[in-house]
């Protein structure tokens, strides 16, 4: 069988690539290997989010006093949580399966592996059958890294070493829980067991936690963390694990922490080998499938979208990455850009920024203007966070007075942020945004508030 399109990888980038092409009438097979859906879906964005609700609700009821409101016998059932976890995610993937099939699109399970070139286009076997695509799409995302420390293979496999996978579906709430890297996935794990009731630490090779985000929300977080009872060993490298332990290297001198469960997530690699790249010769460039910015690698009519690209991993760039990639597949001219794609960490309060911070402005030579703001300045934020000491930063180019970032730790960041995306998107400078009216009483105004300081 011919088709005018093969997908590989049902995640994301994948499905909903595939769906575009299939209401464009490309007669389109999609190739998943494990779940529908692929990592965000079944282990990665909608578990952890349908878990962190969970988590929000247990602490407002626990914590309401100071708002009025006495609870008591407040309980958290894990089980049923992840009960509920399980019907969200059957709920969205069931969505995904109906709107693929809405779209033409033919789905097979199994492992898609590239065979070879033929003048017919690329063949692709699954399960030992041959299938033709005039076109491809690679979407097969990416892995978590697990690094070569001693015992955490063999953690692995007795089963107190965990992933995002394994993690994400366990039965019981371990009493402690050492979470290695303090990135946004052990993160918003971090908070979560937190809530349940684990004893949990996190140690981070970097002297802060959060990665590249603007440094003062990061300590801001960590500060609340820790006064919800997380321990942060900073600057600390884990060398070995052990059942029961991690042991780990601050400032050259050994110390352990005691674990029931150890999270490894020191980040995530694209899945580039075992499918058979190399045998229609896909340029890999360290470790990740080089693509231009139409989403093209070096082989013609082969496209890749999504984290096996590398370049930012979240999975709103993976859908909006298979859009370009359709669209220049149809022959519309489409490109990616990566200057406002916004991020969030839904931890409790929310974290969410968009464009540059501080720092990447600096690196680029960009100069800028900050006006910082505390988010008590918000009617609605100090209505609904007693003693919340949330921040918002702008960053302006000084030169063209146009919005360049935004950065802000408060609830509804998540919510808030893809407008001032937007905003940068279309390049709107200080006195456009001005003019913008903003519903009051809302968090959101705190932008506005924000921007009539520049
Ligand atoms: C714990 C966690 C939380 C996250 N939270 C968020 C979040 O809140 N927001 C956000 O934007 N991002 C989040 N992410 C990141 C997000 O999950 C990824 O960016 C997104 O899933 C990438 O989509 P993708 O389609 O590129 O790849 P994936 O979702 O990884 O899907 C790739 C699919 O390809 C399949 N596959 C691989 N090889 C083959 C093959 N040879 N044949 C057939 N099938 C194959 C795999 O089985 C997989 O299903 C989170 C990730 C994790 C781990």
């Amino acid at each position: 069988m011919v088709y005018d399109l093969i997908v590989i990888g049902g995640g994301p980038a994948g499905y909903l690539g595939a769906e575009r092409a299939g209401q464009a009438g490309l007669n389109t097979l999609l190739i998943e290997k494990r779940a529908l859906g692929g990592v965000c879906l079944n282990e990665g964005c909608i578990p952890s989010k349908t878990l962190l609700y969970s988590a929000k609700m247990y602490d407002n009821a626990r914590y309401s006093e100071k708002y009025g409101v006495v609870s008591e016998n407040v309980k958290f059932n894990h089980d049923k949580v992840i009960e509920r976890k399980n019907k969200v995610v059957r709920t969205l993937v069931a969505g995904i399966k109906a709107q693929l099939k809405k779209s033409n699109v033919t789905i097979l399970e199994g492992t898609g592996e590239i065979a070879g070139r033929s003048s017919e286009g690329y063949e692709v076997r699954i399960n030992n059958e041959s299938f033709i695509g005039k076109r491809l799409l690679i979407a097969t995302g990416s892995m978590p890294i697990l690094p070569s420390i001693p015992g955490v293979k063999e953690g692995m496999e007795k089963g107190f070493v965990l992933t995002n996978r394994e993690i994400l579906d366990i039965k019981e709430v371990p009493g402690s829980l050492v979470i290695v890297g303090g990135g946004v996935i052990g993160l918003e794990m971090a908070s979560y067991f937190n809530s349940a009731g684990s004893k949990v630490t996190i140690i981070e090779m970097l002297d802060h936690i959060a990665g590249n985000n603007e440094r003062e929300i990061s300590d801001i977080l960590m500060k609340t963390y820790e006064k919800k009872g997380i321990v942060f060993k900073l600057s600390s490298k884990v060398v070995e694990v052990k059942e029961g332990m991690v042991l780990y290297e601050y400032n050259r001198e050994r110390a352990s922490v005691e674990a029931d469960k150890i999270l490894m997530s020191i980040g995530r690699k694209p899945v580039v080998d075992g499918y058979g790249l190399e045998r229609i010769g896909v340029e890999i460039e360290n470790g990740r499938i080089k693509v231009d910015e139409r989403g093209r690698t070096n082989v013609p009519g082969v496209y890749a979208a999504g984290d096996v690209n590398g370049y930012s991993m979240l999975a709103h760039t993976a859908y909006r990455e298979a859009e370009v990639c359709i669209n220049n597949i149809l022959g519309k001219k489409d490109v990616m850009r990566y200057n406002a794609i916004p991020y969030v960490i839904y931890t409790n309060p929310e974290v969410a920024g968009v464009g540059e911070t501080e720092e990447t402005a600096r690196q680029k030579g960009i100069e800028v203007e900050v006006s910082k703001i505390s988010m008590r300045y918000s009617g609605r934020y100090l209505a609904e966070n007693e003693g919340g000491d949330g921040i918002c930063k702008i960053l302006i180019d000084k030169k063209y007075r146009r919005l360049v970032g935004l950065h802000m730790i408060g609830n509804y960041s998540s919510e808030i942020i893809y407008g001032t995306a937007a905003m940068i998107e279309m390049e709107m400078r200080v006195d456009d945004i001005k003019e913008i009216v903003f519903p009051h009483p809302t968090v959101s105004e705190i932008i506005r508030e924000g921007i009539f300081y520049l």
